[in-house]
């Protein structure tokens, strides 16, 4: 890892970051403390921990969405695919996509010109004047992830993408997003509270302890694509990632 680490410039640098959030009634909550990573330029890493970890927190502060209490957070310019899709119910699918280059000030027509073309590759034709709500939750999800590439930056945070899917509509996502980041050769920190998942998708596994979420280990993902869950090369990965989690949470 290290030397496959130095031979990539990093785009995402976290250097001893701590965060804390003011309670109402007590002292501060510590959300992530003393928390180290790095992700190479065109890296794919999973970030995987307990819920309320923290892992939402680190998104946000590598987009620049909040800033660090403690250490030091580097990154190219990123940008965030919330847990929640926050698709607009009264845009249609493409002008929902579209919405990327609205904000940075592109013209309707314009914006929805650069959209069209991915619909089709996204397996969205034939959608593109749908409203949300006319949509499944997997196709909402490529929306919401087709507006987060629009954003045309080089580091995409993705937060727990397929939380709301269920089990099957999930498997085939993963299958999808792990096709789709192969063709973008972008910055990825995806996270998720599903092991499987992460292995699926990450070049590399960083697994948190819970909050206030650190590092506690990193693991390697050699496996060629595509990679299903069930892969027999996963099955040991899966436990070592397994172990860190239940020495974290000291079990
Ligand atoms: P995760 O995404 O891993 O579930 P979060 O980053 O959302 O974790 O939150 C980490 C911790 O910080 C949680 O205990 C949460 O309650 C707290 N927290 C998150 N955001 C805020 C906020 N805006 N104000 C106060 N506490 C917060
Ligand atoms: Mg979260």
């Amino acid at each position: 890892m290290e030397a496959a680490e130095r031979a990539r410039p990093a785009a995402v640098a976290l250097e001893g970051v701590g965060r804390s959030y003011p309670r109402r009634g007590g002292g501060p909550v510590a959300a992530l403390e003393g928390l180290s990573l790095q992700v190479g330029d065109g890296e794919v890493v999973g970030v995987v921990g307990p819920s309320g970890c923290g892992k939402t927190t680190l998104l946000e502060l590598v987009c620049g969405l909040q800033a660090p209490d403690a250490g030091r957070v580097e990154a190219r310019p990123a940008v965030l695919m919330p847990q929640r899709d926050g698709l607009l119910p009264w845009l249609g699918a493409l002008d929902n996509a579209a919405l990327a280059l609205r904000v940075t000030g592109a013209g309707r027509e314009e914006a929805r010109a650069a959209a069209r073309p991915l619909f089709a590759t996204f397996g969205l034709e034939g959608f593109e004047a749908a409203r949300p709500g006319a949509l499944s939750a997997g196709m909402r999800q490529r929306v919401a992830f087709l507006r987060t590439l629009l954003a045309g930056k080089p580091v995409l945070c993705l937060d727990e993408p397929f939380g709301a899917l269920d089990a099957l509509t999930r498997a085939g996502m993963q299958a999808w997003l792990a096709e789709a980041l192969a063709r973008e050769a972008r910055t990825v920190l995806v996270v998720t509270h599903d092991v499987e998942e992460a292995l699926v998708l990450a070049d590399r596994v960083a697994i948190l302890s819970p909050r206030p979420g650190r590092v506690v280990a990193e693991l390697d993902v050699d496996s060629p694509h595509p990679r299903r869950r069930t892969d027999p090369a996963l099955g040991a990965l899966r436990e070592r990632a397994l172990e860190a989690l239940g020495e974290a949470v000291g079990t």
